[in-house]
């Protein structure tokens, strides 16, 4: 499997330190705020990666943070804790809003299908392991203290623009053209960051007495420490936004290394931005979208992973309405496909070699476009042609061909993770069926059981339907 690796400026071929094992860790969401659909098209991504990789053989061992504490409005040096902020705004404790956020982040994770990360630690409670990290750097002598904390001499770490491929004075000039905020007095350089942060009198949620001073944890560190606990000091692969790579990221590495004299991480992929409507998201435009807006508008939470997975993680995502109401209409066209291809019954039939030989090269070059830095635009083409070479061979399709092109639309979905199965079923309930098993609905909410239960017989009897009530809602069964 080709990726393209960050750290090298190039696609590589990807090989694990552990045989048939990768250690994967995701910067996970500072929860100070919804998440957005620019975060959203992150994390589906990342999964995708994440599945790739396990339909590939290995066993991925995935943790992702939580950031709770610590990670500023500017990003870089100056500027309040986000959550804090947030606190304040809202009159609640800095642990309402983080658990508030994290249980909106965990429920949208749950609806896109995305498979959840081995682990997901919080990053307050992970501060000793932060502070174990701090005393290492302090000892071998990177650090320094000025008054708003103890900070990283980063011209102390040889090659510390690395990751971004720049050279230590060219990050320098390139991070003071971009910097929205002020720094912070007293810096030897100024890329130089806290690793630890001093707090005013007045914070006292999220706030540890250390000997370095009273105070809280950076943001870089935090990952850095986390990612070395659960994976070890020397892992396989790193994921985030690209927006992490200048600061976040280039920090997490220098940090790492001086500490343990190892190389950090050998791969480090990258998720690009999202637009919307051909812009940057942003509160004064007012095109800042999270997932539920796009529910509330009725759109499906799939219509929105289909659009994501039709674009590559590497390219820029335009985010419009009529993208998504195109995706809405493609994905529901597979779903009806699906459908179809179920009801093929045909076993009189004599299958088709020829079309099972094509369907199976399809199949493998779906996989292989995957395997080539995740390549999707590629690989829903090629689903696309197995279902537009299927539709035309519909008619005379025998049980077996229909076998054939369900196995692979499936195995397709254990990246994808669209629902095919579920969702295709869904779709084979006629529109007469569908209208009783709302009424049944309606008249349980009344309390109205044995008006219930007869619709729900006469489902059974003359539908072949079977009903079960679940904690999510109605699941629909076809006997
Ligand atoms: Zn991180």
């Amino acid at each position: 499997m080709q990726i393209y690796n960050t750290l090298a400026h190039k696609k590589q071929q990807f090989k694990s330190i552990k045989k048939g094992t990768v250690g994967m860790y995701s910067c996970g969401l500072t929860v100070y705020n919804y998440a957005h659909i620019g975060n959203t098209l992150c994390y589906v991504q990342t999964d995708l990666i994440k599945r790739v990789l396990m339909h590939n053989g290995y066993r991925v061992r995935h943790i992702m943070n939580i950031t709770d504490v610590g990670h500023l409005v500017g990003d870089a040096n100056l500027g309040e804790d986000k959550i804090r902020v947030t606190a304040e705004h809202e009159h609640k404790s800095l642990h309402e809003i983080a658990k508030f956020y994290t249980d909106d982040f965990l429920r949208d994770m749950k609806r896109l299908n995305l498979l959840m990360p081995e682990l997901m630690p919080k990053a307050s409670k992970h501060v000793p392991e932060m502070l174990g990290l701090i005393q290492r750097l302090d000892g071998k002598g990177y650090l320094y203290t000025i008054k708003t904390g103890v900070y990283f001499d980063t011209s102390k770490f040889q090659d510390y623009g690395r990751l971004m491929g720049l050279s230590f004075a060219e990050l320098n000039k390139y991070l003071i053209a971009g910097m929205r905020v002020e720094r912070a007095s007293g810096l030897k350089n100024n890329t130089d960051f806290a690793v630890w942060r001093f707090s005013t009198k007045d914070q006292k949620e999220m706030v540890w007495e250390t000997k370095y001073g009273r105070g809280f944890p950076g943001w870089h560190i935090e990952c850095s420490a986390m990612s070395m606990k659960y994976l070890g000091e020397h892992f396989d692969l790193h994921t985030g936004g690209i927006d992490h790579l200048p600061i976040h990221h280039t920090n997490e590495i220098a940090q790492s290394e001086s500490a343990t004299g190892k190389k950090f991480v050998n791969f480090w992929m990258h998720v690009q931005h999202l637009m919307v409507d051909g812009k940057k998201m942003s509160k004064s435009l007012g095109n800042v979208y999270r997932l539920q807006d796009l529910v509330e508008k009725g759109y499906s939470v799939n219509s929105f992973k289909y659009l994501v997975l039709s674009s590559h993680y590497r390219n820029q995502m335009n985010f419009t309405f009529e993208a998504l109401k195109n995706a809405e209409n493609t994905l529901d066209g597979i779903y009806a496909f699906i459908g179809k291809v179920r009801e093929v019954t045909g076993s009189e039939r004599k299958p088709n070699g020829a079309f099972i030989k094509r369907a199976g090269k399809i199949r493998s070059e779906f996989f292989e476009a995957l395997d080539n830095d995740i390549n999707t635009p590629l690989a829903l083409s090629k689903m696309h042609l197995l279902i537009s070479e299927a539709n035309r061979a519909y008619d005379k399709m025998s049980k077996a061909e229909a076998d054939c092109i369900l196995d692979a639309l499936f195995d397709f979905d254990s990246v994808l993770g669209l629902d095919f199965e579920k969702q295709s079923k869904r779709k084979e309930v006629s529109q007469e069926a569908m209208a009783l098993i709302e009424k049944r609905e309606r008249l349980r909410k009344e309390k109205r059981y044995e008006e219930a239960d007869k619709i729900r017989k006469m489902l059974k009897d003359e539908y072949r339907i079977e009903i079960e009530d679940t904690s999510r809602g109605v699941s629909v069964h076809r006997t």
